[in-house]
C-alpha cells in the first residue's frame, strides 16, 4: 500500500487527504465523490515548470485539460502559470468562463468543426494546433470572411510511437493525428501554410504516447524534428520559433508502475533540444509540453461505499460498489489498474482477497482485480487512488447513473467544485413522446 501526496492516516485511523478526512467529505458530498489534492496538483505543476526556469529557458507548461476539466480546475491551472490545451469547443468554452487567458490557449484536434474554429477565432486564442489539410483550408476560408489572422501549430507524427516502457520506430505512423513528417505530407502543409496571409506557422507539434515511462522517445522526436528543421530552413527559410513535445508523461497507478520525476523528463527533453539546436545551428526554440495525466492524475482520489457481496466459492469474491465505469471507465476500457485502501479501517491489515465490482450492467463493470483489504462489509468506505485523469472527464450516464461530485482539498478545507448530478438533471433533455419540436 502507498500513500500519494498529502494522503496519511489521521488519529482516528481514517484516510485523510489535504488534512480532510475521507469519512467527512463521504459523509458531507457523498459517494462516490471525486477528491483533489490540490497541493499535489500544484507540486506537480511546479516541478515541471522548474526545470525549465532552471535551464534560463522559454517555455510553456500546458495542461492538456482533455484529462480534467472544470471552471475550478482550469482557475487553478491559471493559478500556477501553466498554459491551456483544449480539444472541442466544449473544452474551449470551459476555460474561457473560468477566465482563463486566450493568449495562452491551444486548440488541438483532428477534426474541429467550422464553429469550432471560428469561436477560437473569435476568442484570439494563442494558438491552433493544425491537424489535417482540410482544417488549412477552413482556417483560411474563415479568417478571409472575418479577417482575423491566427498562430498556427503543425501537429506531425514523427514516425516514433512511445510506449510505457519503450518506443517503436515507424516509417510511416498508421495514426488519424497530424502529418506524416516522412512522406512529404508535412511539406505540402508548409508550402499551403507559408503563403497565407492570415496563418502564421509558428512552429511543430508533435505527441507520441502516454503513460509514458522513458525519455527515449522524446530525444528521437526531437532528433527526427531537427532533421527536417534544417532541411525547411534550406528549402523554404522557415524557422520554427516552437518547438512542441506534447505530454504523455507516465504516473504511479500502482507499485508495479515506475515514472521518471517530471523534471527528468523535462531535462531530458531540453537536453535533446539544446543538442540538436547547437548541431544544426539553430537559436534554441521556444520549448512546449502538454502534461494532462501527470498533473492531476494521482491527486485525485474516487471514494465509494461498499454495497453488496458475492462469494463464488473456491473461486472468488466480489465487493460492489456505488460507482463503476459510470464514473471510471478506463479499467473497462484498457484493463487500467489501480489500487485501493479501506479509508474507514486504514490501520487493519489488508489481507483479504476481493475484487471490487461496479454497479452497472456490464460483466465487463470490474474497478479492481483481487485486491487486499480488512474483510469487507456493507457500509464501508473504499479509496481508490490515482484517478484525478480521465476519471471524470470520460464520466458518463450508463444506466442513467447521476455522475458524482468532485470536491478540492487543501490544508485542512474541502470546497465543492462540481455538484453532483440530480435525477432532474438526468432527465432534463429528455422530451415527451411525440412531442411536437418546432424546426
Ligand atoms: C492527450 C494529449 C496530451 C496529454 O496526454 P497525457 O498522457 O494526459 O499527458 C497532450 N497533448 C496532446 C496532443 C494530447 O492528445
Amino acid at each position: 500500500m502507498f500513500l500519494h501526496g498529502t494522503c496519511r492516516q489521521n488519529q482516528h485511523g481514517h484516510l485523510e487527504i489535504g488534512g480532510v478526512d475521507a469519512l467527512y467529505l463521504a459523509e458531507n458530498y457523498g459517494t462516490p465523490l471525486y477528491v483533489y489534492d490540490v497541493a499535489l496538483i500544484r507540486e506537480r505543476a511546479k516541478s515541471f515548470q522548474q526545470a525549465f526556469t532552471a535551464a534560463g529557458l522559454r517555455a510553456q507548461v500546458a495542461y492538456a485539460s482533455k484529462a480534467f476539466s472544470s471552471v475550478a480546475m482550469i482557475q487553478l491551472a491559471q493559478e500556477e502559470g501553466l498554459s491551456l490545451d483544449v480539444v472541442s469547443g466544449g473544452e474551449l468554452y470551459t476555460a474561457i468562463s473560468a477566465g482563463f487567458p486566450a493568449e495562452r490557449i491551444h486548440f488541438h484536434g483532428n477534426n474541429k468543426s467550422r464553429e469550432e474554429l471560428q469561436m477560437a477565432l473569435e476568442y484570439h486564442i494563442g494558438c491552433i494546433v493544425v491537424d489535417n489539410f482540410y482544417e488549412i483550408s477552413l482556417i483560411e476560408e474563415l479568417c478571409k470572411e472575418s479577417g482575423y489572422t491566427v498562430d498556427v501549430l503543425l501537429r506531425i507524427t514523427p514516425g516514433v510511437e512511445a510506449h510505457t516502457h519503450d518506443y517503436i520506430t515507424t516509417g510511416q505512423e498508421d495514426s488519424k493525428f497530424g502529418f506524416d513528417l516522412n512522406n512529404g505530407q508535412t511539406e505540402r502543409a508548409i508550402e499551403q501554410i507559408l503563403p497565407s496571409n492570415h496563418i502564421r506557422l509558428l512552429g511543430v507539434h508533435c505527441h507520441i504516447g502516454s503513460q509514458i515511462f522513458d525519455t527515449a522517445g522524446f530525444v528521437l522526436a526531437a532528433e527526427k524534428i531537427f532533421t527536417k528543421l534544417d532541411e525547411w530552413r534550406e528549402s523554404y527559410s522557415f524557422i520554427s520559433k516552437v518547438l512542441n513535445l506534447g505530454g504523455g508523461f507516465g504516473i504511479r497507478y500502482t507499485e508495479e508502475d515506475e515514472p521518471l520525476p517530471a523534471t527528468v523528463y523535462v531535462e531530458k527533453i531540453i537536453e535533446a533540444v539544446k543538442a540538436n539546436a547547437e548541431r544544426y545551428s539553430f537559436s534554441i526554440p521556444e520549448i512546449w509540453i502538454e502534461p494532462g495525466r501527470s498533473l492531476v492524475g494521482d491527486a485525485g482520489t474516487t471514494l465509494y461505499t461498499v454495497g453488496a457481496q458475492k462469494e463464488v466459492p473456491g473461486t472468488r469474491r466480489y465487493a460492489a460498489v456505488d460507482g463503476g465505469m459510470s464514473d471510471n471507465i478506463r479499467p473497462a476500457l484498457y484493463q487500467a489498474k489501480y489500487e485501493a485502501i479501506s479509508a474507514n479501517r486504514i490501520e487493519e491489515e489488508h489481507n483479504t482477497t476481493v475484487s471490487i465490482a461496479g454497479k452497472c450492467c456490464e460483466s465487463g463493470d470490474m474497478l479492481i482485480w483481487d485486491i487486499d483489504l480488512p474483510e469487507v462489509k456493507a457500509g464501508d468506505l473504499l479509496a481508490v487512488f490515482c484517478t484525478g485523469a480521465y476519471g471524470y472527464s470520460m464520466a458518463n450516464n450508463y444506466n442513467r447513473i447521476p455522475r458524482p461530485a468532485v470536491v478540492f482539498v487543501e490544508d485542512g478545507e474541502a470546497h465543492l467544485v462540481i455538484k453532483r448530478e440530480t435525477y432532474e438533471d438526468i432527465v432534463k433533455l429528455d422530451l415527451p413522446f411525440k412531442t411536437k419540436v418546432k424546426q
